[in-house]
């Protein structure tokens, strides 16, 4: 008998029909003998909607309210699909995240995962049930609080679970046919990949591959979990995102990100412990920077530019305009329309000239690269958004990563 948990993304249970069509996938897994957890998103767009409403009702930010107020869509979505499994015979019953013991840090909207109890998980599974636990949420033992723990936390949820119960796999059930080389909304020709590793998988999601949130991919390289990413409309085969791969290719994938914005300190004195003075107050505001580049100096003075997720934007500003002054720099600008560009594969560390390779391809297509960040796995390049669609496109293409059975240019 194996031990499975199974997650479904939000248009997976976006209508009262889907929600019945996963009732039926799960009691199919109970019948075929296996321990079955679920735990679900929010219905269709409702978290946005939430978003939205809390925007209509105040201007202000409530991180705790807000949590109280997103926690609830989950909650809509597992007492609905509890009554759907019931329906068919089988025993269900629904958990909040406080209920399943999910344990994290009080920061409101970004909480992490310290431990999950499970307790009342592991008895309903040995009574029989079917246990269904709410995604993206937990409760802060320190705060005594409700968390959320980011959007698209459903997936951490779901692994991080998997780990506690020691689930044989965990299976993320989503709107797309698994994990493609490109995101398959933008590259159409796109090829699902069988296989994935951890650390490819990682890098992608943290490049803006969102079928996945990144957090998850961490708990199940720490706790070795093999990962399912399927479809939840099919019965077919999905991509396994698991520690080792049959082939390590140079280029497994393209991933792309939108959702930043680059920021430039302009005239910066050219001096030992500027950067430390731009840099410390940033983090010291819970700014996360991503890629930082500091132009070629003249006439004593240099630009420094970072990056940073829109949504930090405004507070990187306010921080970075007050630094600005002190040290007598020129000025502060926010250019909110960038877009990163990934290129993901563990065989990269062994091949010489890929990076040429990726700049030379943009280049052709008379992209301009305004950022570079590598790792051993991972190029990465911040270029215009609007040449968004032309660097994915060109990229897939020139590193052949296309189907040709769906008529791609590759
Ligand atoms: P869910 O609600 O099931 O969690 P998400 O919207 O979070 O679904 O994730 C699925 C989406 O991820 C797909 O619809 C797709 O547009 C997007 N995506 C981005 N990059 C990729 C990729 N490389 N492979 C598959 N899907 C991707
Ligand atoms: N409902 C949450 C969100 O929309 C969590 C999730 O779907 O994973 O981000
Ligand atoms: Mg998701």
């Amino acid at each position: 008998m194996a031990l499975i948990v199974q997650k479904f993304g939000g248009t997976s249970v976006g209508d009262a029909t889907r929600i019945r069509n996963v009732a039926r996938r799960i009691v199919a897994a109970h019948e075929g003998g296996n321990q079955v957890a679920a735990v679900v998103s929010a219905m269709g767009k409702s978290t946005d909607e939430l978003i939205s409403l809390a925007g209509e009702v105040s201007r202000s930010k409530y991180p705790r309210e807000m949590d109280m107020l997103l926690t609830a869509g989950e909650r809509i979505s597992m007492a609905l699909l509890a009554m759907a499994i019931q329906d068919l015979g089988v025993p269900a019953m629904s958990l909040t995240g406080s209920q399943a013991g999910i344990l994290t840090t009080s920061v409101h909207g970004q909480a992490e995962i310290i431990d999950i109890r499970g307790d009342r998980v592991r008895e309903g599974l040995d009574q029989g049930m079917v246990v269904i636990v709410a995604g993206f949420q937990g409760f802060s033992p320190y705060s005594r609080d409700i968390t959320t723990l980011g959007r698209g936390g459903s997936d951490a949820t779901a692994v991080a679970l998997a780990a506690t119960l020691g689930a044989d796999v965990c299976e993320i059930y989503t709107d797309v046919d698994g994990v493609f080389t490109a995101d398959p909304r933008l590259i159409p020709d796109a090829t699902k990949l069988d296989e994935v590793s951890f650390a490819e998988m990682l890098e992608l999601a943290g490049s803006g591959a969102g079928v996945l949130m990144a957090r998850s991919v961490e708990f199940g390289r720490r706790y070795q979990i093999p990962i399912h990413v399927r479809s939840s409309f099919h019965d077919g085969e999905g991509t396994w995102v698991k520690e080792t791969t049959m082939e390590e290719p140079i280029v497994r994938g393209v991933a792309h990100e939108t959702n930043d914005a680059k920021i430039t300190v302009h005239g910066v004195p050219d001096q030992p412990g500027i950067a430390a003075q731009v840099f410390e107050p940033l983090a010291e505001a819970g700014v996360n920077v991503d890629m930082i580049v500091q132009n070629v100096s003249h006439d004593g003075t240099t630009d420094i530019s970072f990056t940073v997720a829109k949504t930090q934007a405004d507070v990187a500003r306010e921080v970075t305009e007050v630094v600005a002054d002190g040290i007598r720099a020129r000025g502060v600008d926010v250019d909110p329309d960038i877009a990163k560009i990934s290129l993901v594969g563990a065989g990269m560390k062994s091949e010489l000239g890929i990076a040429g390779r990726m700049f030379r391809i943009l280049a052709d297509h008379a992209i301009n690269i305004e950022m570079i960040s590598t790792s051993p796995i991972r190029i990465s390049c911040v270029v215009r958004g609007s040449d968004l669609e032309a660097a994915v496109r060109s990229l897939h293409d020139g590193f052949a990563l296309g189907d040709p059975s769906k008529g791609g240019s590759s």
